[in-house]
């Protein structure tokens, strides 16, 4: 089986006068069922980092493989696509839309192409909805609207949105930054559950009560990565 990740000299050079070196020949393995944690100041390139990663941007030079398919040759249609079959995103703002049930915010994630899968249609999407969030004990508030939810179980809904699918990866960018401390312990102890499941997890953050649960580190500082 390939890497999850695999990055080769990855550099993202954003042509502006000067031009940013956001990444600078960045080279990383991410294996199946690593739990990894990128930290770094403000402005060191974690987010350009994520967005490549997540096929939201495309590096300037380099290769990019994602789960062994060689990402950055491709066309925006079939990135969009292999985005969708392979990464589920996880937000600061949860980004759950108000005035849908808890169960709809999940169902969305195949509308919107997560977790979109041959033989995939509308029927079932509510059970493979019941099973995401039975995965992060969310069931009991199923049929609840998000404003009714404390910001853990917020995120933890939003975490079920992005297992839709069954992702390859989670690609999580300060997954805890609008939590307190409680809630907090609850997503990170969820990451050690999917984690122990097998999932393949990379979490931004500068929290370092987040960073110390992930079994790598790997800190980035003006666009270059070191290893922990
Ligand atoms: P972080 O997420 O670690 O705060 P970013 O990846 O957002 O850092 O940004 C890295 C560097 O790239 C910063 O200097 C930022 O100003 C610059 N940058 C980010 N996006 C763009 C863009 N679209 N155009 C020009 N510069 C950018
Ligand atoms: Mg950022």
């Amino acid at each position: 089986m390939p890497e999850v990740i695999r990055l080769d000299d990855v550099s993202r050079v954003f042509p502006t006068d000067p031009p940013v070196h956001a990444l600078s020949k960045i080279s990383l393995r991410v294996e199946r069922g690593d739990y990894m944690a990128i930290v770094g100041p403000s402005g060191s390139g974690k987010s350009t980092l994520l967005n490549t990663l997540g096929l939201l941007d495309r590096p300037t030079s380099g290769s990019y493989l994602l789960d062994g398919v060689e990402t950055t040759t491709l066309k925006d249609g079939d990135r969009t696509r292999l985005r969708g079959q392979k990464i589920g995103f996880v937000y600061q703002s949860f980004h759950l839309l108000p005035h849908r049930t808890v169960a709809e915010n999940v169902m969305l994630a195949e509308i919107y192409g997560r977790g979109r899968r041959p033989g995939h249609g509308r029927r079932g999407r509510r059970r493979r909805a019941e099973e995401a969030l039975a995965k992060v004990g969310m069931t009991h508030r199923i049929d609840f609207l998000p404003g009714r939810l404390s910001g853990g179980e917020r995120q933890r809904v939003a975490i079920a949105r992005a297992l839709m699918g069954s992702p390859a990866l989670l690609l999580c960018d300060e997954p805890t930054g609008n939590l307190d401390s409680k809630n907090t312990e609850t997503v990170l102890d969820l990451f050690d559950g999917l984690h122990a499941q097998g999932l393949t997890i990379m979490v931004i953050t500068h929290e370092d009560e987040v960073s110390s649960r992930a079994g790598r580190r790997v800190r980035i500082s003006d666009g270059i990565l070191t290893e922990e």
